[in-house]
Protein backbone atom coordinates (compact mmCIF):
# COMPACT_ATOMS: atom_id res chain seq x y z
CA UNK A 1 0.00 0.00 0.00
CA UNK A 2 1.35 3.58 -0.62
CA UNK A 3 0.19 5.85 1.63
CA UNK A 4 1.77 8.97 -0.14
CA UNK A 5 2.62 9.61 -3.76
CA UNK A 6 4.17 12.54 -5.22
CA UNK A 7 4.54 12.65 -9.17
CA UNK A 8 6.11 14.89 -11.63
CA UNK A 9 5.52 18.17 -9.33
CA UNK A 10 6.59 21.40 -9.71
CA UNK A 11 5.77 24.28 -7.74
CA UNK A 12 6.70 28.05 -7.71
CA UNK A 13 5.63 30.55 -4.93
CA UNK A 14 3.44 33.66 -6.40
CA UNK A 15 5.99 36.26 -7.37
CA UNK A 16 8.43 33.58 -8.12
CA UNK A 17 11.68 33.39 -6.46
CA UNK A 18 12.20 29.60 -5.20
CA UNK A 19 10.82 26.57 -7.29
CA UNK A 20 10.36 23.16 -6.14
CA UNK A 21 10.65 20.27 -8.81
CA UNK A 22 10.56 17.15 -7.85
CA UNK A 23 9.63 14.05 -10.33
CA UNK A 24 8.66 10.93 -7.72
CA UNK A 25 8.73 10.16 -3.91
CA UNK A 26 6.44 7.21 -2.30
CA UNK A 27 6.04 6.57 1.18
CA UNK A 28 4.54 2.74 1.91
CA UNK A 29 1.80 2.95 4.49
CA UNK A 30 3.37 2.48 8.02
CA UNK A 31 6.83 3.54 6.78
CA UNK A 32 8.74 5.76 8.97
CA UNK A 33 10.80 8.50 6.69
CA UNK A 34 13.03 11.01 7.92
CA UNK A 35 14.11 14.00 5.13
CA UNK A 36 17.17 16.22 5.90
CA UNK A 37 18.21 19.06 3.45
CA UNK A 38 20.05 22.75 4.33
CA UNK A 39 17.69 25.55 5.57
CA UNK A 40 16.15 26.80 2.68
CA UNK A 41 15.81 23.85 0.06
CA UNK A 42 11.97 23.18 0.47
CA UNK A 43 11.23 20.86 3.00
CA UNK A 44 8.89 23.01 5.00
CA UNK A 45 7.32 23.68 1.30
CA UNK A 46 7.44 19.78 0.49
CA UNK A 47 5.51 19.19 3.97
CA UNK A 48 3.04 21.86 2.72
CA UNK A 49 2.14 20.38 -0.59
CA UNK A 50 1.86 16.90 0.59
CA UNK A 51 -0.97 18.03 3.35
CA UNK A 52 -2.47 20.20 0.73
CA UNK A 53 -1.66 23.06 2.14
CA UNK A 54 0.10 24.41 -0.87
CA UNK A 55 -1.50 23.23 -4.23
CA UNK A 56 1.24 22.16 -7.25
CA UNK A 57 1.76 24.40 -10.63
CA UNK A 58 2.18 20.80 -12.36
CA UNK A 59 2.10 17.36 -11.45
CA UNK A 60 0.27 15.34 -8.56
CA UNK A 61 0.30 14.61 -4.74
CA UNK A 62 -2.10 11.32 -3.63
CA UNK A 63 -2.82 10.66 -0.48
CA UNK A 64 -4.18 6.60 -0.17
CA UNK A 65 -5.40 6.94 -3.89
CA UNK A 66 -6.79 10.41 -3.49
CA UNK A 67 -5.49 13.44 -5.61
CA UNK A 68 -5.25 15.59 -2.92
CA UNK A 69 -3.95 18.22 -5.64
CA UNK A 70 -7.28 18.02 -7.91
CA UNK A 71 -9.52 19.18 -4.61
CA UNK A 72 -10.71 21.88 -3.96
CA UNK A 73 -9.73 24.34 -0.89
CA UNK A 74 -12.99 22.71 1.11
CA UNK A 75 -12.14 18.84 0.09
CA UNK A 76 -8.41 19.72 0.82
CA UNK A 77 -9.22 20.89 4.40
CA UNK A 78 -11.34 18.29 4.87
CA UNK A 79 -9.27 16.04 3.59
CA UNK A 80 -6.34 17.08 5.72
CA UNK A 81 -8.47 17.27 9.04
CA UNK A 82 -9.52 13.49 9.11
CA UNK A 83 -6.75 11.91 7.95
CA UNK A 84 -3.30 14.35 8.66
CA UNK A 85 -1.71 15.10 11.69
CA UNK A 86 0.64 18.01 11.76
CA UNK A 87 3.42 19.05 13.83
CA UNK A 88 5.52 22.06 13.35
CA UNK A 89 8.34 23.64 15.68
CA UNK A 90 6.24 26.77 15.95
CA UNK A 91 3.66 24.68 17.76
CA UNK A 92 0.63 26.95 16.68
CA UNK A 93 -1.37 26.51 19.92
CA UNK A 94 -3.89 28.75 20.91
CA UNK A 95 -2.99 30.63 24.20
CA UNK A 96 -6.65 31.61 24.68
CA UNK A 97 -7.85 27.54 25.13
CA UNK A 98 -6.97 24.88 27.65
CA UNK A 99 -4.45 22.35 26.65
CA UNK A 100 -6.84 20.00 26.45
CA UNK A 101 -9.02 22.23 24.24
CA UNK A 102 -6.03 22.74 22.20
CA UNK A 103 -5.79 19.03 21.67
CA UNK A 104 -9.36 18.71 20.51
CA UNK A 105 -8.77 21.88 18.44
CA UNK A 106 -9.61 19.52 15.04
CA UNK A 107 -12.85 18.81 16.13
CA UNK A 108 -13.55 22.39 17.59
CA UNK A 109 -13.04 23.44 13.83
CA UNK A 110 -15.06 20.95 12.60
CA UNK A 111 -17.91 22.15 14.50
CA UNK A 112 -19.26 22.42 18.30
CA UNK A 113 -21.27 18.52 17.47
CA UNK A 114 -17.62 16.93 16.70
CA UNK A 115 -16.08 17.80 20.06
CA UNK A 116 -17.91 14.10 21.41
CA UNK A 117 -17.69 12.56 24.95
CA UNK A 118 -15.74 10.28 23.25
CA UNK A 119 -13.56 12.44 21.96
CA UNK A 120 -12.85 14.18 24.91
CA UNK A 121 -12.47 10.81 26.49
CA UNK A 122 -9.85 9.47 23.88
CA UNK A 123 -8.26 13.11 23.99
CA UNK A 124 -7.25 12.27 27.41
CA UNK A 125 -6.21 9.33 26.97
CA UNK A 126 -3.70 10.41 24.58
CA UNK A 127 -2.54 13.26 27.52
CA UNK A 128 -2.43 10.51 29.94
CA UNK A 129 -0.05 8.19 27.66
CA UNK A 130 2.36 10.70 27.44
CA UNK A 131 2.49 11.93 30.74
CA UNK A 132 0.22 15.47 30.80
CA UNK A 133 -2.83 14.28 32.04
CA UNK A 134 -2.55 16.54 34.91
CA UNK A 135 -1.91 19.46 33.35
CA UNK A 136 -4.68 19.95 31.10
CA UNK A 137 -6.63 22.71 32.44
CA UNK A 138 -3.35 24.62 32.17
CA UNK A 139 -2.78 27.48 28.92
CA UNK A 140 -0.45 26.84 27.20
CA UNK A 141 2.30 29.59 28.52
CA UNK A 142 1.71 27.95 31.63
CA UNK A 143 3.71 24.81 30.54
CA UNK A 144 6.94 23.71 29.59
CA UNK A 145 8.45 23.70 25.82
CA UNK A 146 8.53 20.43 26.43
CA UNK A 147 5.06 20.03 27.62
CA UNK A 148 3.46 22.29 24.81
CA UNK A 149 5.37 20.05 22.50
CA UNK A 150 3.69 17.16 24.16
CA UNK A 151 0.55 18.91 23.83
CA UNK A 152 1.10 19.75 20.08
CA UNK A 153 1.79 15.83 19.60
CA UNK A 154 -1.55 14.85 21.35
CA UNK A 155 -3.25 17.47 19.15
CA UNK A 156 -1.61 15.75 15.68
CA UNK A 157 -2.45 12.43 16.87
CA UNK A 158 -6.22 12.81 18.14
CA UNK A 159 -8.07 12.41 14.68
CA UNK A 160 -6.07 9.27 14.41
CA UNK A 161 -4.50 10.41 11.03
CA UNK A 162 -2.92 7.54 8.97
CA UNK A 163 -0.37 10.12 8.03
CA UNK A 164 1.88 12.18 10.41
CA UNK A 165 3.83 15.02 8.59
CA UNK A 166 6.61 16.62 10.94
CA UNK A 167 8.26 19.73 10.70
CA UNK A 168 11.57 19.62 12.73
CA UNK A 169 9.12 19.27 15.41
CA UNK A 170 11.76 18.81 18.42
CA UNK A 171 13.58 21.73 17.05
CA UNK A 172 13.30 24.17 20.13
CA UNK A 173 13.80 21.01 22.81
CA UNK A 174 16.87 20.29 24.57
CA UNK A 175 18.15 16.96 23.37
CA UNK A 176 16.58 15.09 26.40
CA UNK A 177 13.17 16.18 25.97
CA UNK A 178 13.59 15.74 22.28
CA UNK A 179 14.51 12.08 22.73
CA UNK A 180 11.83 11.66 25.18
CA UNK A 181 9.04 13.90 23.10
CA UNK A 182 10.27 11.65 20.01
CA UNK A 183 9.94 8.01 22.23
CA UNK A 184 6.44 8.76 22.78
CA UNK A 185 5.43 9.87 19.43
CA UNK A 186 7.04 6.62 17.61
CA UNK A 187 5.43 4.68 20.16
CA UNK A 188 1.84 6.36 19.09
CA UNK A 189 2.92 5.99 15.27
CA UNK A 190 3.46 2.39 15.88
CA UNK A 191 0.70 0.99 17.99
CA UNK A 192 -1.28 2.72 14.93
CA UNK A 193 0.33 1.99 11.82
CA UNK A 194 0.65 5.00 10.61
CA UNK A 195 2.94 6.53 8.07
CA UNK A 196 5.25 9.21 9.64
CA UNK A 197 7.53 11.63 7.28
CA UNK A 198 10.14 14.01 9.56
CA UNK A 199 11.45 16.65 8.46
CA UNK A 200 14.76 16.97 10.90
CA UNK A 201 18.67 19.13 11.29
CA UNK A 202 18.92 15.78 14.04
CA UNK A 203 21.17 13.26 12.28
CA UNK A 204 21.41 11.75 15.53
CA UNK A 205 17.73 10.86 14.66
CA UNK A 206 18.60 9.13 11.30
CA UNK A 207 18.65 5.63 13.16
CA UNK A 208 15.10 5.76 14.19
CA UNK A 209 13.76 6.19 10.75
CA UNK A 210 13.33 3.04 7.85
CA UNK A 211 14.60 5.72 5.23
CA UNK A 212 16.10 9.09 5.09
CA UNK A 213 14.97 11.57 1.81
CA UNK A 214 17.59 13.69 1.45
CA UNK A 215 16.33 17.07 -0.71
CA UNK A 216 19.58 17.01 -2.69
CA UNK A 217 18.52 13.96 -4.55
CA UNK A 218 14.79 14.12 -4.28
CA UNK A 219 14.48 17.78 -6.12
CA UNK A 220 15.50 18.60 -9.75
CA UNK A 221 16.25 21.75 -11.22
CA UNK A 222 12.99 23.26 -11.91
P1 LIG B 1 13.26 24.69 4.36
O1 LIG B 1 12.07 24.25 5.14
O2 LIG B 1 13.99 23.56 3.70
O3 LIG B 1 14.18 25.55 5.15
P2 LIG B 1 11.29 26.25 2.90
O4 LIG B 1 10.43 25.27 2.20
O5 LIG B 1 10.76 26.90 4.12
O6 LIG B 1 12.73 25.60 3.14
O7 LIG B 1 11.65 27.42 1.88
C1 LIG B 1 12.20 27.17 0.60
C2 LIG B 1 12.37 28.50 -0.12
O8 LIG B 1 11.09 29.06 -0.37
C3 LIG B 1 13.16 29.53 0.67
O9 LIG B 1 13.99 30.18 -0.25
C4 LIG B 1 12.09 30.47 1.19
O10 LIG B 1 12.59 31.78 1.28
C5 LIG B 1 11.03 30.39 0.13
N1 LIG B 1 9.70 30.61 0.69
C6 LIG B 1 9.15 29.98 1.76
N2 LIG B 1 7.88 30.40 1.98
C7 LIG B 1 7.63 31.33 1.02
C8 LIG B 1 6.49 32.15 0.71
N3 LIG B 1 5.35 32.06 1.41
N4 LIG B 1 6.59 32.97 -0.35
C9 LIG B 1 7.70 33.06 -1.09
N5 LIG B 1 8.81 32.31 -0.86
C10 LIG B 1 8.78 31.47 0.20
MG1 LIG C 1 11.54 24.51 7.13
Amino acid sequence: MTAVAVDDLTFRYAGGGFALRVPQLRLRAGEKVACIGPSGSGKTTLVNLLAGVAVPERGEVRLDDVAVSRLDDAARRALRRSRVGLLFQELELLDYLSALDNILLPFHLAGRRAVTPERRASARALAESVGIAGLLARRPQQLSQGERQRVAMCRALVTEPGLLLCDEPTGNLDPTTANSVLDLLFAEVARRGATLLMVTHDHGLLPRFDRVVDMATLRVPA
